[in-house]
Order: structure tokens, then sequence, then C-alpha cells
């Protein structure tokens, strides 16, 4: 596909301003600039052509199936959308004195009663914009509170290596040490390790149940014990709550401190770059030491953030725990978790779970064997996985699984998806003995197949200099 500039004719355009009617004003001196600026000139059903034709070439999960395990790419019900764009919500000032923004209080005060009970913690900020903000906003409420009792000594934070990348980065960011342990071959806490690095200096744990694996930690509560036990405070990397939401609460399990992407569960789409929001909550005893959303700060109190955050997204998390209401929630993780053990087991005849017992809301494929036979690799199937209109899963995570694709259907895909899916892997899984030439390839129908990921990353061209 051309690049807008590459359509521009010289001298075509759309006039869709009006003549200017008040006075114009010029700039002052050395603000303006010297020469006109580069725009396409374009007619306006060919700019309308073009971004409906990007639009085409993006994979959303209203285009189809997008199991991106971690991520949650579940279909957000229209009505949060339409709630959100509300004028009142949409149009209030953030300087607005709070007693005119009674309705935007009372969403923020709901919500944060819901995700309470939800989380089974005492009180809640919206303030942190992402999970990985989230997770540096609670882990300083872990500082904060040691601080507070001259406790100096805790320098450590554990982190089992299954975790998420940001949990040893938030860790690290706040000024701790990371000690990593390994999974035992479960892919659950060692519990051996964990007991091994535990003391004085432990600041505390961060864990994600169910981890990274997709498997639930039987060994919570004593896990959970043990931390306080040696004096440490237990943090949920609460990033995915689709499994768990309105049957088992992090507070329950021991957990002191959690955030929870609401633009993974709770009806914002995530990607993109935002807006999120990582609402962050905790146990009574870590209260005090909240982000105030107030203007006015207490001189040292914690602010990660602007205002209350991201308010809309609550004004979404809301809408959708109205509409799910209290049997609702439970049902989606139920329906959530079916659905990944569902296609689990479709697909296990060919490919194979890394961990081969029942999962929660994602599982993980080991093809290590696979490659081994076929020499087609975990990223050859995710890209071939794009010519049957699939986004693919989440590739060579976690780390303890080699040749990893992590799946994550949701709750709110229907059997035939699945059906679907699990045929177009087991069409692979054939095809990868046949012709394996041809996944190495793969993507076929795309305008780019395979980019240099890390030239991409590091050097991103997105900036256009003409001819
Ligand atoms: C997505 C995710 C995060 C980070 O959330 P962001 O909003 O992307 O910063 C942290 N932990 C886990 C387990 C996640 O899946």
């Amino acid at each position: 596909m051309k690049l807008i500039f590459e359509k521009s004719v010289s001298g075509r355009g759309c006039s869709i301003l009006p003549p200017c009617d008040v006075e114009s004003a010029s700039l002052p001196y050395g603000l303006e600039r010297q020469n006109p600026p580069a725009l396409p000139e374009m007619s306006e059903t060919d700019v309308s052509r073009h971004y409906s034709e990007l639009c085409r070439q993006v994979h959303g999960v209203n285009c189809g199936f997008y199991p991106l395990g971690s991520c949650t790419m579940k279909y957000n019900p229209r009505i949060d959308e339409e709630l959100a764009a509300l004028p009142g919500f949409t149009d209030v000032h953030p300087l607005t004195p709070a007693e005119d923004a009674a309705g935007c209080m009372e969403v923020l005060a709901l919500a944060k009663r819901y995700l309470c009970e939800i989380s089974g913690m005492a009180d809640m900020t919206f303030q942190p914009a992402a999970g990985a903000h989230g997770e540096f906003t609670g882990v300083l409420l872990i500082k904060q509170y040691h601080d507070a009792r001259g406790d100096k000594a805790r320098t450590k934070i554990i982190v089992p290596d299954s975790a998420h990348g940001t949990n040893p980065a938030t860790a690290a960011m706040c000024g701790y040490q990371v000690v990593n342990i390994p999974s035992a071959p479960d892919g659950c806490v060692d519990l051996d390790a964990l007991q091994k690095v535990l003391g004085p200096d432990t600041a505390g744990l961060m864990l994600t149940n169910p981890n990274t694996v997709g498997l639930f930690d039987r060994n919570i509560l004593e896990i959970t014990r043990m931390v306080h036990e040696a004096g440490g405070l237990c943090y949920y990397d609460g990033a995915n709550l689709n499994a768990v939401m309105g049957i088992v609460r992090p507070g329950d399990m021991g957990f002191d401190c959690i955030h929870m992407n609401l633009h993974k569960t709770f009806a914002t789409p995530h990607g993109g770059g935002g807006p999120g929001a990582g609402a962050v909550g905790c146990k009574e005893f870590l209260r005090a030491y909240l982000p105030q959303s107030s203007l006015m700060q207490e001189p040292g109190h914690l602010q990660v953030r602007a205002f209350c955050g991201n308010f809309l997204v609550v004004v979404k998390a809301l809408a959708y725990l109205m509409m799910l209401g209290a049997e609702g929630v439970p049902q989606a993780a139920e329906n959530a978790v079916l659905n990944a053990n569902y296609l689990m087991q479709r697909i296990k005849g060919t490919f194979r779970p890394a961990f081969d017992r029942i999962c929660m809301h994602e599982f993980v494929l080991d093809l290590s064997e696979f490659k081994k036979q076929t020499g087609v690799s975990a990223l050859d199937v995710a890209k071939s996985l794009i010519d049957y209109g699939m986004h693919p899963p989440t590739m060579y995570f976690p780390l303890i699984v080699h040749e990893a694709l992590m799946l994550e259907p949701t709750e709110t895909e229907g059997k035939q998806t699945l059906d679907d899916a699990a045929e177009v892997f087991r069409s692979l899984y054939a095809l990868a003995h046949s012709d394996p030439e041809r996944m190495h390839k793969a993507p076929h129908n795309t305008p780019i197949g395979r980019p240099d990921e890390v030239r991409a990353a590091r050097n991103p061209i997105v900036r256009y200099v003409p001819a």
C-alpha cells in the first residue's frame, strides 16, 4: 500500500474550511515557519479511502479471533463506549469543584466499591494510567509502609521467573533489588526456593495468580503466609482478573495490595497505546499511603498522575460491572476458563500443552519437540495463523517455556470460533509436516510479512522525509 504522501498530486485538494470571517492576526516574529508544510494534496474521497484501507489492514477483535495470551482481547460491549461518551462525562473539566460534578464523583465511588468488593481490598486509587504504572504505585505503597516503620533493612522484592516482565522492572524502578526464584516443575511457586530467599531483607513478593502459564497456584495461602511471617508484604499482579473475578478474591488469598487492568478485564480495549487504567487497591493498613486525587496535596503525599487518572475508563468499567451484575461477573470468569480449557483440549491432539492439567483463562503450548521434528518454530506457526484471519497468540512468553505459544480465547468467543481455530491449528500441524518451507515464509497475504523486529523497535521510521 502506498503512503499518503506518495498518492499526493500537486494542486489537488479539498476545501473543507469556510473562508475566515474574523480578522487574522500574525504570529510573533520568529515563530512563523519559513516554508509551507509539505502536506499531501488529495481529494476528500481519496483521503477517506486511504484511511479506510489502512483501517482494513488492522486486525482487531471486531475483525476476528484474537487469542493474545495475557492480554484479554475480549469483545467490549459498545454500550460501555456510548455511556462513556455522554457529554456529562466527556465535558467535565478536571478543576470542576466536586460538588458540581456529583455524578462523576458517584461513578468513582461506586466503581471503587465494586472493584474493592471483587478484589477484597479496603480502598483504591484510579490514578495510574496502565498496569505497569499501577505496579509502580502499589510497590511504592509497600515501600512507604516499611519506611514509616523505620524498617530500612528491607531492600529486596521477590519475583518468580514466570512473572510478567513489568514486575521485576517495577521493583527495580522503586529502588529494590530483584530476587528471582525458579518455578517448580508444575509451573507454580517452588516453596523451598521461596523459603530460601525470605528473610529480614524481604520487602515483599510480587505474584500473579493464576500465573502466566494459566495455572492457579494451589499453595497460595501458604505462600502469602510465609512472606508475611518474614515481615514482607504481598503484591498481586491482577492485570488479568478474567479467570477469578467474582469467584475468588486476591485479598482473601492473603495479598495486601493489587492492581487491576481496567483495560483488559473491565471493558476498555487493550493495546494501541491507551488510554488505560491500572486501578490500585490495598488493605486497610496501607490506605494512608494511597495517592490522593485532589489538587491540594498534603506535602510528601504520593501522587502518580494528575487528578483522577483516565476517568472515562472508569466509567466504562462501572457500566460493564452494572451490566453484568453480581451473577454475570463470575459467569464471565467461568466462561473464560471453560473456553480456554475447551480450546486446549481441542488442540491437544496435535500441539502439546506445556502443562497438561486444567488451566484457568489461558494456556501455553510448548512447541520445542514439534520444532525438533519439523523445523517449524512457534514464530512460523504464529505467522501462519495470520493467513487464516487469526491474530497470533503471544509468543515466546513466559520465558520458562521454550517455543511457547500462549492462548487466551476469553469468554466472548462462541463454540464455533473455538472449533474453527482448533481446525486451523490442526491444518498447520499437518502443513508443518508436509510443506514446512511454506510456513517459514508465512504470512503470504499481508503487505509486510517478517519485519526486522529489533530494528523496527530500535529505529522506527515514523516521519516521511519528502524527496
Ligand atoms: C498486561 C500485563 C501487565 C502490564 O499492563 P500494562 O497496562 O500493559 O502496563 C502486567 N502484568 C501482567 C500479568 C499483564 O498481563
